[in-house]
């Protein structure tokens, strides 16, 4: 039997209209260095029908690809509205790619136009004339004349573009299975592989942001996207916003703990969203300038383990509750979020705060042992993660058949490796190619990184398999000492000796100014096993 309910297509355009009047008020806040730029979200309506009408006027029809290589900020907010709501599909570029990468990502992708912020002409520059699909190039909050287009690109000026065209756009009625937007994974191994959401799973992804106990964004929020809108789509916040009328703060290029704390103290959002790297530079920021950041009612952090001595420094010393999350460009990528059940209190709620939390009803989760048997949620088996559900990823864009190493009867293999709870809290010990195996056992990395951090002289600590001939693999501790104090590695693994098992104690440590970081700014492992073993270490 059919229901009698009506269809309805759940489409960004609805989105677009529906945020731009009925939050009219809301704003879209720009940071500039010392101050903001404000759009409200009504004006932000208009500022996407003329982008709309722009790319139009270059000749975009049907689902063609329009990539942005911009920052947060107002006119990537647009181009998100904008280009999947006319038909066609946003591929948010990288801007930390490789040269090599980004070229393999736009040809890929056939981009047609590229949006490009004004100060990251020259990276883009460079690459250009290797882009062979590229017919047209849009330069916003920048000087255009900066860039001598190859043969076949017409440059132009964003605001010169945009200024000719109305503030009207007849948003067209579009299938919520097709393309809205793409995002490449940043290929740690092998190409980057294209995924790409459609109106609907961002539609349904949103929802679940704005879902209490989610993120639980809402109309009375002001949330600091520092988190890249080229990062799985900025963790779905800016569509979310939309949806629920939350104001979004965007701090451009002013991504340095200084000018976090200043828009945090001038703009004073309720939310934030960054990977660990950002809060962990911020709190020795504040500790060394302390400011009050308690209207930040709370702050998702995800992309690595959140370290438990971050959790506590934040909740202890500036009363911002951090919230765990799990997710992958894959995932859209909300996968888990670590809301502690009521019932749960003291020790037992910090517990489930530090795990990658539950799934939510829309996503399902199993555990796949070696030998490609399902595990029990029991919180002691381990095994690799596998997911499914209507925003995660069931094949990759241009894939001519679906990898078995990614997915496997229709759920996606996370590559990462944990256990689950009875009450489904996952938690993750280790991405699979980052666990160390020593003597026939696993240690994990993520592990002994928490641990480490928790010393109180140390800043930032990144943990690595290295060969060994007896055990196979041991550790390798890279440290950053805060500044101002000094710690030795004997002294750091006398305190680890009651916090970790004996055989899995480094012997190996390498004090560093700055752990590398990838695109996207988690510790790049690969990096520092690299430096490893050409010897750049001790
Ligand atoms: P990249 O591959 O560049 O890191 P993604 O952001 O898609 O790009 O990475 C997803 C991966 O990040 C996950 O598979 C997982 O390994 C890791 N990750 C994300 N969130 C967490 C978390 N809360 N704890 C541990 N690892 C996480």
């Amino acid at each position: 039997m059919l229901s009698t309910m009506q269809d309805g297509q759940l489409s960004l355009a609805k989105l677009l209209r529906h945020g731009t009047k009925v939050h009219a008020r809301s704003e879209v806040i720009t940071w500039t260095g010392s101050e903001a730029r404000r759009e409200t979200y009504a004006e932000l309506g208009q500022h996407a029908a003329r982008l709309a009408n722009a790319l139009r006027s270059l000749g975009v029809t049907g689902d063609q690809r329009v990539g942005t290589f911009m920052w947060n900020n107002a006119e990537h907010l647009a181009a998100y509205l904008a280009v999947p709501a006319m038909g066609a599909v946003l591929h948010t570029l990288n801007i930390r790619l490789f040269p090599e990468q980004l070229t393999f990502v736009a040809n890929h992708a056939e981009d047609h136009v590229v949006i490009v912020d004004g100060t990251l002409v020259p990276l883009l520059a460079k690459q250009l004339p290797q882009l062979t699909t590229v017919k047209h190039v849009i330069v916003a909050n920048g000087d255009v004349s900066a860039l001598e287009a190859p043969e076949g690109i017409t440059v132009h000026a964003y605001d010169e573009l945009l200024a000719a065209q109305p503030s009207e756009f007849d948003w067209p009625e579009i299938d919520e299975r097709s393309a809205a937007a793409m995002c490449y994974t940043s290929g740690t191994t092998g190409d980057p592989k294209g995924v790409v959401y459609s109106h609907r799973s961002i539609w349904l992804h949103s929802m679940q942001v704005c879902m209490t106990d989610s993120m639980g964004l809402a109309q009375e929020d002001t949330a600091l996207a520092i988190v890249p809108m080229f990062h799985a789509m900025s963790w779905g916040l800016p569509y979310a916003a939309m949806m629920v009328g939350a104001s979004l703060l965007m701090p451009d290029r002013f991504l340095q703990p200084a000018p976090i704390s200043a828009m945090l103290a001038a703009e004073k959002p309720t939310f934030a969203a960054a990977v660990p790297t950002i809060w962990q530079g911020l709190l020795a920021h504040l500790d060394a300038n302390p400011q009050d950041i308690s209207h930040v009612r709370e702050v998702v952090v995800g992309g690595s383990a959140a370290p438990p001595s971050l959790m506590h420094a934040f909740e202890e010393r500036y009363d911002v509750p951090i919230l765990h999350a799990w997710g992958m460009t894959e995932t859209s990528p909300l996968g888990s979020v670590a809301r502690p059940p009521g019932s749960a209190t003291g020790e037992e709620r910090w517990a489930y705060r530090y795990t990658q939390g539950r799934f939510p009803a829309s996503v399902a989760a199993r555990l796949i042992g070696d030998n490609g048997e399902e595990l029990p949620w029991d919180n002691e088996a381990v095994g690799e993660l596998e997911v499914q559900g209507p925003w995660i990823a069931g094949a990759y864009y241009g894939g001519d058949a679906i990898d078995p190493d990614k997915f496997h009867n229709g759920w996606l293999r996370t590559g990462d490796v944990g256990k689950i709870s009875p009450d489904g809290f996952l938690t993750l010990t280790d991405r699979a190619k980052d666990v160390i195996k020593s003597g026939g056992e696993w240690i994990s990395s993520v592990d002994l990184e928490n641990q480490v951090m928790g010393h109180p002289a140390v800043a930032e600590a990144a943990v690595v398999g290295i060969p060994d001939e007896k055990w196979d693999e041991r550790p390798l501790v890279a440290v950053v000492v805060k500044e101002g104090q000094s710690v030795t590695a004997e002294e750091l693994r006398d305190y680890l000796t009651d916090k970790v098992a004996k055989w899995q104690l480094p012997e190996n440590w390498t004090f560093v100014e700055e752990v590398p970081k990838t695109s996207v700014g988690k510790f790049d492992k690969k990096r520092i096993r690299a430096s490893y073993s050409e010897g750049k270490l001790d």
